[in-house]
Order: structure tokens, then sequence, then C-alpha cells
């Protein structure tokens, strides 16, 4: 027999009596992508926002849970001034993150799962609150910066580390939607720049919107067949950490 499922696990597009239906009697997860808009090299300057919000779609099922609607503005940094890009002063973005983790609390998830999309500050950010939001609202939260997570994904697909609008990145979009990727504007690896080690330098604006994690290696590439493999083990291995996460929070009785 097949199991019954919610008409939508987006909660911008189920109805409230059917969510009351569901949540939390038999769906008690709820992921909730964050992004920012900031510039990526040669692809969308929403690539933080599209990726957990594709990422919460692929998963959604296997780790029964609803999708909140995305938290599209964010704390961008260093990449704030290219076009097209912006950032949320952090106490703004601290307090409105927060009163979203404390509506998902209300109504009545149990587990709440940031699925982050964008680096630099604002992953502390949200580890701070979730650290405080889990403590207030007696919720259990688990934050997910799956670029570095899923490190390992990238050396065993592209035998190398990755990079900010990089190889992760491109590849991650180029399964969503090839579209989304303009291949033509790559002129070269004067494109990217490595991230200083600390206390060597550092820059604002950073001279270049595609950042290597390691000198030499992590530059955009444009393969497509390696990209899906990349997406569908970068999906396969966040959905595992979510489950084993919330099966030990259970174990532990938490
Ligand atoms: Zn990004």
């Amino acid at each position: 027999m097949k199991e019954a499922q919610p008409s939508t696990r987006e909660m911008e597009r189920i109805n409230w009596m059917e969510f009351r239906e569901w949540v939390p009697a038999k769906i008690d997860t709820v992921l909730l992508p964050l992004g920012t808009l900031e510039a990526h090299g040669v692809i969308a300057n929403g690539t933080d926002i599209l990726v957990p919000v594709a990422m919460a779609k692929q998963i959604a099922r296997q780790v029964n849970a609803m999708i909140a609607p995305v938290v599209s503005y964010g704390f961008t940094g260093i990449l704030d001034a290219y076009p097209g890009s912006f950032t949320i002063p952090e106490n703004v973005y601290r307090d409105y993150v927060r009163a979203v983790l404390v509506g998902l609390a209300k109504n009545k998830f149990r587990n709440i799962i940031m699925l982050n999309g964008h680096g630099g500050g604002q992953t502390a950010i949200l580890s701070a609150l979730a650290q405080e939001v889990g403590r207030e609202t007696t919720t259990r939260i688990l934050v997910v910066n799956w670029w570095s997570y899923c490190s390992d994904i990238v050396q065993e697909v592209f035998g190398e580390d990755g990079g900010h609008a990089g190889n992760t990145e491109t590849a991650y979009m180029m399964a969503i939607d090839p579209a989304l990727v303009m291949e033509a504007r790559y002129t070269g690896p004067e494109m990217a720049t490595a991230i200083p080690t600390p206390n060597t330098w550092s820059a604002y604006p950073f001279p270049s919107s595609i950042l290597l994690y390691k000198e030499g290696e992590g530059y955009p590439k444009f393969d497509l067949a390696k990209a899906k493999i990349y997406f569908a083990k970068v999906n396969e291995k966040i959905a595992r950490l979510i489950q084993e996460t919330i099966r030990k929070w259970d174990m532990a009785g938490l």
C-alpha cells in the first residue's frame, strides 16, 4: 500500500485545515532554506537561494518534512558591492530569522532544519540562533552548511577541493537548470581568487566573486553529467544527516 502523503509539502501552498491534519501528528520536521543575493562568478546571483530551495524539494519526502518559505535576503558580507547584490544589516537579519524560527516552533514543529545556502558571517549568526531559539522554545534545531559538509563529495566527483561560485555551486546549479550557468561568460582562472589564509590579507570588496578554498583548485567546471552526480550525492548526504540527527535526538530523549 502506498503511504498517504499531503497534497504538497510547501507551506505556502498548503491550506490551513490540511496543515492541521498533518502537523505535528504525522509531520513534525520542517526544512527552512536560507540564502542571500550575492554575485557568484558566472552563475545566478540567487545561487544561495535557489540551491537550498531545490535541496529542500529533493529531500522533503525522504526526511518526512514540510518546507517553509525561503528566507531570501541574507547577511552577505564582502561581495555585497557587486551589481545586484546586497546585505541586510546584521541585527535586522538576526531578529528576522529569530522570528521565523519562533514562528515555526509555534506552528508545532519539533525539528527545525535550517538549510543554509550562504557562508561568511551568516553561518555564525544561524548557529548562534539555533542554540538560542532551541533553548527558548524546546525545539531541536539543525543548521546545515551544505557546501562545507559535502566537501568530501567534491573530492569524489571532481578530484579536488571546492570554491565559492566554483565547481561546487556551479555543478549544483547546472543540475537544477543549465540556464542558471552562464558558461560563455567564463574567461578563465583570472576570474577567481583563493581565500587568503588568516592574517595575510583581506579586502572589501573582495576582488573576485569566485573564491577558491585552496589555491589552484575549485574553478567552475561545466560538465552536466558530473553535475548531476554531484547533485544526487549531495542531496543524499544531507538527507542522511537529517535522519541521523533526528534519530539521535530521539535516542537521547531530547
Ligand atoms: Zn553561494
